[in-house]
């Protein structure tokens, strides 16, 4: 058989990653003569390991922490939401030149269709967190037509630069920046369609949610992109008060649908994966 082509992720750490299990069911589903690996890569060796993949002929790899942004200044080209984002975590590899990606924000917006027929268009969407996996989502909810869109953040700060640009890159949307805390959250929350957690609050300490549950309306589709737990308190609160609940395993898997489209022009088996990936989670949970 011939040698298989070669997919990867670089990434510090790297052993915890759902990926390496994600893509190569998917290529093992298709019968296809791929391989992903996963690569231990330091910051300070980013620039060598990546001129490495383009030397051994990868056809794509991901980023992942803490590369994201620093990737940026290694590519030739980056596609429109990468440049918005200004973060990459899918590279392809177009003979020697290397064009960047961000399917983050596509994978969270394609589980709100998919999974929840939820659609963004003139809708009001609270974002909890403000760093990188907030930044790709908050671009994806105002490129697909938000109409007006609430960060909230535990250092404020961070939430004003976000939304700052965000409307510097996305003329005519509407985002404001509200601490986590802020009791003006209730308001706003009042009018809300959509809540998304990007806060790790529920990976670092399952017993703890970033909302109050009695913030949490019927009205509200609640998502949480933590998928370790996959059941955060978060979604258990909201669920008791009538909202409906969207874990963070859909955004997981269409993250990685975009990027393995994009590399192999075939389509990703998303039920299969799935099915693969809530066992692997259950395993590692018992
Ligand atoms: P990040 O850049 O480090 O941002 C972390 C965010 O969480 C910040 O807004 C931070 O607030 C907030 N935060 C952390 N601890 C907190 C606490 N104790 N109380 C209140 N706020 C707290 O991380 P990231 O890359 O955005 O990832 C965030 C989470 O999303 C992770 O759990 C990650 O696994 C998950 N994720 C899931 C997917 C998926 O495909 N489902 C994709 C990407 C990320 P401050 O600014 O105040 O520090």
């Amino acid at each position: 058989m011939a040698q298989p082509r070669l997919l990867g992720i670089i990434g510090d750490p790297i052993g915890h990653s759902l990926s390496p299990h994600m893509h190569n069911t998917a290529i093992e589903a298709l019968g296809l003569n791929y391989l992903y690996v996963a690569f231990a890569v330091k910051p300070r060796d980013l620039a060598e390991a990546v001129a490495g993949m383009r030397a051994l002929g990868l056809v794509g790899f991901n980023i992942t922490i803490p590369h994201k942004e620093q990737m940026l200044a290694l590519l030739h080209h980056l596609t429109d939401e990468a440049r918005i984002i200004g973060a990459v975590n899918t590279v392809r590899c177009d003979g020697k030149e290397l064009i960047g990606h961000n399917t983050d924000g596509i994978g969270l917006l394609t589980s709100l269709r998919n999974d929840a027929g939820f659609e963004p268009a003139g809708t009001r969407c609270v974002i909890l967190g403000a760093g990188g996996a907030s930044r790709a989502v908050t671009v994806q909810l105002a490129l697909a037509g938000a109409a007006a869109i609430d960060l909230a953040n535990r250092t404020r700060a961070r939430a004003e630069t976000l939304a700052q640009h965000v409307v510097a890159q996305i003329p005519g949307v509407q985002v404001a920046a509200h601490a986590l805390d802020d009791a003006k959250l209730q308001d706003v929350l009042a009018t809300a369609d959509l809540i998304v957690n990007t806060t790790s609050i529920g990976m670092q300490s399952p017993d703890d949610t970033p909302l109050p549950e009695s913030l949490i309306r019927s009205r509200h589709l609640v998502c949480d992109i933590v998928y370790r737990p996959l059941h955060t308190r978060l979604l258990r609160e909201a669920r008791k008060r009538g909202a409906r609940a969207l874990d963070g395993l859909g955004m997981l898997i269409h993250q990685g649908s975009a990027a393995f489209e994009w590399w192999t022009g075939q389509p990703f088996p998303v039920d299969r994966v799935r099915q693969s990936l809530i066992e692997a989670l259950n395993g590692a949970a018992r």
